[in-house]
């Protein structure tokens, strides 16, 4: 028996991989439960896109800083999970050569790195760009491959003691009192269900934070909110292209390995089990992606995807106006279970961000002294996760 402290956490994406992380780096004893493979959730079916922030720095200032920071800190810490390839703002119209103005304030007011560039350079660079584009800007996006980003934070976690356990599903809280105390977990490999005790439980589940959260009976204001992807059969652009305006459907395309991803859309759905992807949706993002790149149309679709985000709700906002920031939810503090702490909010890009924020407040709670170090900490390969 250890004498640290255990935390179970719960959801094996982007979120509770880098928790995994950070905690197992502060010296905690911890558990990762996921009831698929890892990143099976949201992360491993999200544009990669690794945020310079610029997207949201108009409309989303907090959520824009958050990405820029993150993205500087992850370019230190995993290197070999990410492809630095930039990105690129283009104005199609007048309507968007006005936008720019507002962008190019709001990237400074963000502090992101953001160059003007001559839309002669931007067509030699990118050949397959509209070329009656009327500006572009040059921002330091990249693309993050989802595997090895989760499976670095969990192979290095795994270095500090970390226990991984995939296709192991949580199917009940177990309570002592009003506290949460472990959880009841069915092993979809053997078969069986056991009970695991811990300290202290995270809920890291992204879009399932609701459901989990039930089973405490407590709220999270978690909203998840579906977008669809194309995944293209070929690779068309080697920087990120977006277009500039605020977020809207279809105004990004994103290289990935020997693919172009053009996404997305964004509306509320009740499950994030059961979201169908609705064939005008899909023809919207062809259309939206060949105004941007025009050999887009004759492109063939390798696969069709929809996810949802974990976006913390705001009344009377439409989802696509929902702030990219995260929250960490103590359930005791807010009069519900104690045991519990959910992670909601967020991006892929922002994981360790997130991490640090709930690690606070699970070692606040455990009362433990012990300062996140993951700013600094270079993580292994993702190589030495079976290792
Ligand atoms: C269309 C779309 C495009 C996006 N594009 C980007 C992008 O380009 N860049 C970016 O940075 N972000 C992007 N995002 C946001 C990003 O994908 C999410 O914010 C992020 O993946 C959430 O990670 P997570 O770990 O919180 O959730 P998830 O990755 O969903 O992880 C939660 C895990 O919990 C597990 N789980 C659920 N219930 C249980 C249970 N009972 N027992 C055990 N395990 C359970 C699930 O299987 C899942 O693996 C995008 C989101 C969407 C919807």
């Amino acid at each position: 028996m250890s004498s640290k402290p255990h935390v179970l956490i719960i959801g094996a994406g982007s979120t509770g991989s880098a928790t995994a992380h950070d905690l197992a780096l502060r010296g905690l004893r911890v558990t990762v439960i996921e009831r698929g493979e890892i990143a099976s959730g949201t992360t491993g079916r999200n544009h990669c896109l690794l945020h310079s922030g610029g997207r949201y720095c108009v409309n989303d200032q907090e959520g824009a800083i958050e990405c820029i920071q993150e993205n500087l800190i992850l370019r230190r810490i995993m290197p070999h999970a990410l492809e630095l390839n930039d990105g690129l703002f283009v104005a199609l119209d007048d309507e968007d050569y006005a936008f720019q103005e507002k962008f190019l304030a709001g990237c400074q007011e963000c502090h992101i790195p953001a160059r003007e560039i001559p839309v002669e350079q931007a067509l030699r660079i990118e050949p397959f760009l509209n070329p009656n584009i009327k500006g572009a800007v040059q921002v330091p996006d990249g693309v993050f491959e989802p595997w090895r980003f989760c499976t670095s934070f969990l192979a290095t976690a795994k270095k500090n003691g970390a226990t991984i356990r995939n296709f192991t599903e949580v199917s009940d809280l177990v309570f002592q009192g009003n506290s949460v105390a472990g959880v009841r977990v069915f092993d979809h490999r053997t078969g069986k269900t056991e009970t695991l005790g811990a300290d202290l439980v995270v809920n890291a589940t992204g879009a399932w934070a609701g459901m989990l959260a039930a089973m405490a009976n407590v709220d999270v204001p978690v909203a998840p909110t579906a977008g669809v992807m194309v995944t293209l059969g070929k690779r068309f652009n080697n920087m990120v292209i977006n277009r500039m305006h605020r977020p809207h459907d279809g105004d990004i395309v994103v290289p990935i390995r020997n693919t172009s991803i053009i996404g997305t859309t964004s509306w509320r759905v009740t499950s994030p089990d059961a979201i169908e992807i609705p064939q005008d949706q899909i023809d919207t993002m062809m259309c939206a992606g060949e105004l941007l790149m025009p050999i887009l149309r004759q492109a063939r679709q390798r696969g069709v995807m929809a996810v949802a985000r974990p976006l913390i709700a705001s009344a009377n906002i439409d989802a696509r106006d929902f702030s990219r920031t995260f929250e960490a939810f103590n359930h005791r503090k807010q009069g519900g279970a104690a045991g519990i702490i959910t992670i909601s909010g967020g991006k892929t890009t922002t994981a360790r961000g997130m991490a640090e924020k709930v690690s606070d407040v699970v070692c606040a709670e455990l009362g433990i002294n012990a300062e996140c170090k993951t700013k600094t900490t270079p993580l292994v390969s993702y190589r030495d996760f079976y290792n």
